[in-house]
């Protein structure tokens, strides 16, 4: 019912998907990261159309997503990107939810709960996670061998694969090239040392959005992207590495946030506007009110700087962002802007929007995966 809505385009992520498809080689399976309701867009929908174009895993970073995934049908492998505690580990087994494990403490923990929850000769797929430099979580690459061992001789865990992340996939400089390939032989290293030990590595990956456009030579047999798939870069300076080394990939947002004039009010000059009285009209105008906030994931910080697009035309929002509202510098008399006009924050082309969520990341010094993310639950999402 409120106007302060998002739409999920979701021909867009179909066509984004393909996209991607294009650059891979055949048989290159698809990851898609479907964590934190796939960056905003619901992951469900998300995970469905993954399905129809392919995808054979999705990758959550909560045991509550993967169990949601489940119950709404998703038959596709669901990856779990984190780690969990004892208490949730359970769920893994009843909802075929495949966990990245390393260590020997979390790999026995796993084991012993698997083997209290598994009646017959049933065995439980994981992912050994190894740290090559993104300092997060993983094995050292000398360790990989004795932790795969350590999986294969429990009674209920296989190996199903091995994984990786970089750190610095979405830089391309010398130095950072230098570093991913560092990283990328480690994680070579590592697999060779399991086939060595006579264990089958499984399902290798290592790349996410990044790595996936700019080093095809490292998609081993699957590649995991997120942010492109939802119709964003990862960062600007990968989109102009690509453009200026011919990497084509044409992606287009997915979402669209939306809200409507709500009241149009004459302002005198001197007049000033929200908390803090940080601008004030320097001339008569008018000022559109927007039923929208930061507890609607509009941050605080995109103002000033911010502007919105109503009827093709942008303009600047002023004075400080409230929790449910704000206020648009509309100029007096504007013939352009009525009660109830739509207003778009940023979205796809065809939603109207001049802005996207790329615009409002770099106003608020972070990045698109940050603006989609923090849109909050009371932005119902609609799929058209
Ligand atoms: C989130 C995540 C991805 C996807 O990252 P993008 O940059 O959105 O493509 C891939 N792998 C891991 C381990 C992740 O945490």
């Amino acid at each position: 019912m409120r106007c302060t809505k998002a739409y999920i385009y979701q021909d867009n992520l179909r066509h984004n998907l393909n996209e991607i498809k294009k650059n891979l080689k055949k048989g290159t399976k698809i990851c898609l990261a479907v964590k934190a309701d796939a960056y905003g867009h619901n992951a469900v929908l998300a995970s469905k159309i993954a399905e129809e174009c392919g995808a054979e895993y999705l990758a959550v970073a909560t045991v509550d997503e993967g169990i949601e995934l489940r119950e709404n049908g998703i038959k596709a492998h669901i990856l779990l990107l984190s780690l969990c505690t004892p208490s949730e580990m359970k769920a893994l087994f009843e909802y075929k939810i495949t966990p990245l494990v390393f260590s020997e403490e979390y790999i026995k923990t796993l084991a012993k709960e698997a083997d209290s929850y598994f009646t017959d000769s049933q065995k439980h797929e994981v992912h050994l996670a190894v740290d090559t430099g993104m300092g997060r979580i993983g094995c050292y690459s000398s360790e990989a061998a004795e932790e795969a061992r350590l999986i294969e001789s429990s009674s209920h865990l296989k190996l199903g694969g091995m994984i990786t992340h970089f750190a610095l996939s979405d830089g391309v400089s010398d130095q950072a090239q230098d570093f991913t390939k560092t990283q990328y032989e480690d994680f070579v290293r590592a697999v060779d040392s399991v086939r060595s030990a006579g264990i089958n590595p499984g399902i290798c990956s290592c790349g996410s959005s990044a790595a996936l456009m700019t080093h095809p030579e490292m998609h081993f047999d699957m590649v995991r992207p997120g942010i492109i798939a939802y119709g964003y870069y990862p960062d600007q300076v990968t989109r102009e590495y690509l453009s200026s080394h011919g990497i084509n990939i044409d992606l287009k947002p997915v979402l669209s946030f939306e809200t409507q004039v709500v009241a149009i009010r004459h302002f005198p000059a001197g007049k000033s506007v929200s908390y803090g009285r940080t601008w004030t009209a320097p001339c008569d105008t008018d000022i559109a009110v927007l039923p929208v906030g930061y507890a609607d994931g509009l941050l605080r910080r995109f103002s000033p700087g911010l502007e919105v697009t109503i009827n093709g035309h942008n303009y600047p929002v002023v004075g400080r962002i409230c929790m449910d509202q704000c206020m648009v510098d509309i100029g007096k008399d504007n013939k352009d802007v009525r009660l109830w006009d739509k207003v778009l924050i940023f979205g796809p082309e065809e939603s109207g929007a001049l802005n996207t969520a790329e615009a409002l990341a770099s106003l608020g010094k972070t990045i698109s995966y940050e603006v989609l993310t923090s849109l909050t639950k009371r932005v119902v999402r609609h799929i058209i």
